[in-house]
């Protein structure tokens, strides 16, 4: 049995160790179609759980051997927050992990619950999937235990977002058919207005699914992108189905596209021709536009721009 994998890395997030809390079998309340775990009856607790003495006694272990790793990730096969010891789980390994970050993966659902809330409060970073906020699609899409209601989880990652101090990260993984659709991207996009996150990542199927369902192309995700409002920090986190489609685009179409959503340097190489590459160095090197560091990636924005929208999320009503 594997507790800790790793170390991986990642452009995110650094150096990681994981940290598996459903080590033996998959124990969700999702049964997500594209989860790349066999599908599952889901539950809402584990009937099998490893003591926090023998996950803490792998983490040593793993820790001796890879010294020099920056976060801890508590992940599962299914979901890391069904595990019943997680808070006592947090400060042990709080008590060890010295500079190095705790992140935890969670698809948001336990969030309703009030001892779950307050334990992810206690982590460095937290990753919440939100996929969908309409019921149906939410329920065709992630297929949860029959007591989850989406809209009492939207409110607590809402609410979340608000008392956490640490690193929060949005996740959205989009499904041809199922939550591409203009709809869908609008009741997303309203509700991300009112959470205050580091960064919003939206990307695709990569792997082999669950079920016979299939991704988007990276043109689609840039094209959901500019659906959502230009003040959210959106980042497409997905590149598996781009695929070479390079456009023109003017120095005023660079300035514009950027206004409205900044790229990062993978996403100009996707999306810009050669001649429209050299015009954007050409505004880098006169200013126009500035790179600046978002969430450890670095995107390149309209100097013009610094400093006023990042404002504008955080004093939106909730
Ligand atoms: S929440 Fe994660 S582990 Fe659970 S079914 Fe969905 S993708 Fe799989």
């Amino acid at each position: 049995m594997n507790i800790i994998f790793g170390p991986v890395n990642s452009r995110r997030f650094g150096t990681s160790l994981g940290i598996d809390l459903s080590a033996t079998h998959k124990q969700c309340n999702f049964d997500c179609l594209y989860c790349e775990l066999a599908p599952a009856p889901t539950v809402t607790r584990q009937d099998h759980s490893l003591p926090v003495s023998q996950i803490m006694e792998a983490l040593s272990t793993a820790l001796k051997e890879h010294e020099s790793i920056d976060v801890i990730t508590l992940t599962a096969n299914g979901e890391p927050t069904l595990y019943p010891y997680l808070d006592t789980l947090i400060d042990a390994i709080d008590a060890v992990k010295g500079t190095k970050q705790t992140l935890i993966l969670t698809n948001s659902a336990t969030l309703t619950d009030a001892s779950i809330f307050q334990t992810l409060l206690k982590c460095d970073c937290v990753k919440l999937s939100l996929d969908a906020l309409s019921s149906s699609v939410f329920e065709k899409i992630d297929r949860p235990h029959q007591s989850i209601d989406i809209l009492h989880v939207k409110d607590a990652v809402i609410e979340f977002s608000h008392c956490y101090t640490g690193k929060l990260y949005i996740e959205i993984l989009f499904v041809h058919t199922l939550n591409d659709t203009p709809e869908e991207i609008a009741l997303l996009n309203e509700t991300l207005l009112h959470v205050n996150c580091e960064r919003i990542d939206i990307g695709t199927v990569d792997r082999p699914p669950a079920y016979p369902v299939s991704g988007i192309s990276y043109q689609e995700l840039h094209h959901i992108a500019r659906q959502f409002d230009a003040s959210l920090p959106i980042h497409i986190a997905s590149r598996h189905h781009a695929q070479t489609c390079r456009s023109h685009y003017s120095s005023e179409e660079i300035l514009n596209t950027l206004d409205k959503r900044p790229l990062t340097h993978d996403d100009v190489a996707l999306l810009f021709d050669t001649a429209s590459q050299e015009r954007l160095q050409q505004l880098i090197q006169s200013r126009q536009i500035t790179e600046i560091t978002r969430a450890g990636l670095r995107f390149l924005v309209p100097s013009k721009n610094l400093g006023r929208k990042r404002q504008n999320i955080l004093t939106k009503p909730k």
